[in-house]
């Protein structure tokens, strides 16, 4: 049986991508929000300069590194609008590799299916913006209903997961992180919720919105004393890109 799922970039190895793992990551096409700090335009657009690979081809290179690799961290684009999504992540497991999956939250009925069926060992999901400013970040009209229910399934089902938020001074401040922060934390039925990074904003000349191209991103000084409130909302807040 063929599999719906259309990747359009693997990277080997990586040792970032999949936190304690030595994972390849695969790049799938299309998203449903159009952030304008987008570094992947043209992933997100469906609009791809490289041609699809073909699934097969993807299981046959991950057979050969069975004995390298620990996992495969599945990114996009959006992963969960990928028909053959589950299918893809039980193949993955069924050869022995652990599966993390980056998400934007836009669809926890996916999620919902991929945590039952056991599909995924390690979540990531970009919370945007604080709820009710979440459209203007993403891009698209959004319903922050769905993203709140992607929140409260992973802190309550996913076995690992982390949080993550792009800063930007554009979009973000201080007052927006703690408003994300005690929306994360008000959906945890135990406790502070695992993880949250701050990601620090790189000025890219591939933005889905190049007005964002020249300007400035906050001070690592100002990113590690945002980290340090978010501590009173999470387990652990650590700051990426800096
Ligand atoms: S969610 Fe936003 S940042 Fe992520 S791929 Fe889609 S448009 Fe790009």
């Amino acid at each position: 049986m063929s599999l719906d799922f259309d990747i359009r970039g693997v990277l080997r190895t990586s040792m970032l991508d999949f936190p304690g793992k030595l994972s390849c990551v695969v790049f799938t096409n299309s998203c449903n929000f159009r952030c304008p700090f987008c570094y992947n335009p043209e992933l997100a657009l469906g609009k791809p300069s490289e041609p699809r690979i073909p699934v097969e081809e993807f299981f046959s290179f991950l057979e050969s590194k069975k004995k390298w690799l620990q996992g495969v961290a599945i990114t996009g684009g959006e992963p969960t609008l990928q028909p053959g999504l589950l299918d893809f992540c039980s193949r993955v497991k069924d050869l022995g590799f652990e599966v993390k999956l980056d998400s934007n939250g836009g669809n926890p009925s996916v999620l919902k299916k991929v945590f039952s069926k056991s599909l995924a060992d390690y979540v990531a999901m970009d919370v945007k913006a604080p709820k009710n400013d979440y459209s203007a970040v993403a891009g698209v009209e959004v319903d922050s209903e769905l993203i709140e229910q992607s929140i409260s399934l992973i802190i309550n089902s996913a076995p690992d997961y982390e949080f993550r938020t792009t800063v930007i001074p554009e979009f973000i401040s201080e007052e927006k992180l703690v408003s994300i922060g005690k929306w994360i934390s008000s959906l945890s039925l135990s406790g502070k919720p695992k993880r949250f990074f701050l990601q620090q904003f790189k000025s890219d000349s591939r933005m889905i919105d190049r007005s964002l191209e020249n300007k400035n991103s906050f001070t690592p000084a100002q990113l590690t004393a945002f980290a340090e409130t978010l501590e009173a909302f999470f387990g652990e807040v650590g700051v990426r890109g800096i």
